[in-house]
């Protein structure tokens, strides 16, 4: 029951084959066994996913249910979710208890859906591998010995190993779709606004967007259905009609336009990635697309940009967190000034405060106009490449990562190299644009490979189409780790 996809979960359910309790207990078995191996969440809480479970059981019973009332997921603990203890992975939030739902937790809920608990992730984001947790790092399933990717790295190794049907993350500079690539499912971080960041920890307001995991570009679909939506308590939250995500799955791909950066195949790609991603763009040759050469020449501006602006921003959001009000507080202190310091030094981990740092550091008087303000004119002429691309073709495709996950410990010690993970991912996040990873392969060593697919402003249906009929036609998102079954 637990290798069900979304839409196979919902099917059953309606047709009275399993009931939603049976499913949750599923999955929190497994949860308790592979999951604690793996590290994939901070917090579970059985007795509150049956208590849910139940109350969607009898949902359904009084003929009250929608397509995904009763089908479990787990949220990315940066989500506040009311009763359950929201970390966002963080020494600092290690005790807070959000007394509210985000947003996303409350359009889930109110669907009917069952969280089975709060995915392990980097702290506050920050990160692409899943290591700078403040509960350890996650494993992935392909290969416990390698990174899951981050920052939603354990929302990803769950799905990819079958503890979760589907998963919220959020990604700011990549962190749904790198992790997506490096664990072999699929994940889509929508265009800025579509999704409201009400509740979600703020990272980089700018850039950060929540969006769904899981195993098939059909399953994104039904779970952005969800997700999506206005809300007046972000200001970013853009008003727009409801759509269904999903209305163009079946439309044959004759005729459409692929795009294909260079500077997404220059140097620094691995060879076994490159193979993957071109025998992909081959078979979309086939479905009757057409390829179109294209160039973003500000491309290579957009890591050193965005770890300008995401820590600046980080600089200020992260200033709420000072013993005060909630969350850690330094058991010690002589002053007010000494317990904010004594708190913020115990309660944040290295790579927190490096981005602290940085960004005090760009924003202050004197450097502000030489980094900031530039970094932003930088900013727009990354997303004009993107919009002059746009004249040339429907989708961009190309690699979500540089390389497939790597080792435990590899990049750890050397940020830049760590940083440079997100290499084809940040630019999306720079110019707000949709961007999401389908597994489309593996490298020697048989771990997963992403393929990035870019559209324009609000075109997740085309991109939903895009992916699903590749996956009518291939079956990569069908492998499963080892064990995972
Ligand atoms: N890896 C990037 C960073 O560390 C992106 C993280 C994210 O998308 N949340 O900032």
């Amino acid at each position: 029951m637990s290798n069900a996809t979304l839409k196979e979960l919902s099917v059953r359910l309606a047709a009275g084959d399993c009931s939603s309790v049976e499913l949750t207990q599923d999955f929190t078995s497994k949860i308790n066994n592979l999951g604690k191996e793996l590290g994939c969440f901070i917090t579970v809480d059985a007795e509150r996913s049956l208590a849910q479970a139940k109350a969607a059981d009898a949902r359904r019973a009084a003929g009250d249910a929608g397509p995904l009332t009763g089908v479990p997921l787990a949220h990315k603990d940066i989500f506040c979710a009311e009763g359950w203890l929201t970390t966002c992975a963080s020494r600092m939030l290690s005790n807070f208890v959000s007394p509210y739902d985000a947003h996303v937790v409350e359009r889930c809920n109110a669907a009917g859906m069952v969280t089975l608990g709060k995915t392990n992730m980097d702290e506050f984001a920050m990160g692409s591998s899943n290591e700078t947790s403040h509960f350890g790092p996650v494993r992935n399933p392909w290969n416990p010995e390698t990174v899951p990717g981050g920052s939603s790295g354990g929302s990803a190794a769950a799905v990819a190993a079958r503890l979760a049907p589907a998963a919220t993350g959020t990604d700011t500079g990549g962190s749904i779709r790198q992790p997506a690539a490096l664990t072999g499912i699929c994940g889509l971080k929508p265009t800025y606004g579509l999704v409201s960041r009400y509740g979600m920890i703020a990272f980089a307001s700018s850039l950060d967007q929540a969006g769904p995991m899981a195993r098939s570009a059909e399953d994104l679909g039904l779970l952005l259905n969800v997700m999506a939506g206005h809300d007046p308590r972000d200001s970013t939250s853009l008003e727009r009609p409801v759509e269904d995500y999903n209305r163009d799955l079946e439309k044959p791909l004759q005729g459409l336009r692929i795009g294909l950066p260079k500077e997404f195949f220059a140097e620094g790609l691995s060879a076994d990635v490159r193979r993957t991603v071109e025998a992909a763009v081959a078979e979309y040759r086939k479905l009757g697309a057409t390829v179109v050469d294209i160039s973003l020449p500000n491309m290579g501006l957009s890591v050193p940009v965005y770890y300008v602006l995401a820590p600046a921003e980080a600089s200020s959001n992260l200033s709420r967190f000072d013993g005060v009000r909630y969350g850690h507080r330094a058991a010690e202190y002589t002053d007010l000034l000494d317990m904010y310091k004594r708190t913020r030094a115990e309660g944040f981990g290295a790579e927190v405060k490096r981005r602290i740092l940085i960004g005090t550091y760009v924003l202050s008087h004197g450097y502000y106009d030489a980094y900031y303000i530039r970094a932003q004119k930088l900013r727009r002429l990354i997303a004009q490449d993107f919009a002059a691309a746009f004249g040339q073709c429907d989708v961009i495709m190309g690699p979500t990562s540089p390389t497939t996950a790597f080792k435990l410990g590899e990049k750890s010690a050397d940020p830049v190299q760590m940083y440079l993970s997100d290499i084809y991912t940040i630019a999306v996040n720079l110019a707000g644009l949709p961007g999401m990873s389908i597994p489309c392969g593996f490298d020697g060593g048989g771990l997963p490979v992403g393929l990035q697919i870019i559209g324009n402003y609000f075109d997740e249906a085309r991109m939903l189409n895009v992916a699903h009929q590749y996956q009518l036609a291939t079956d990569w998102h069908q492998k499963a780790p080892g064990g995972a079954q």
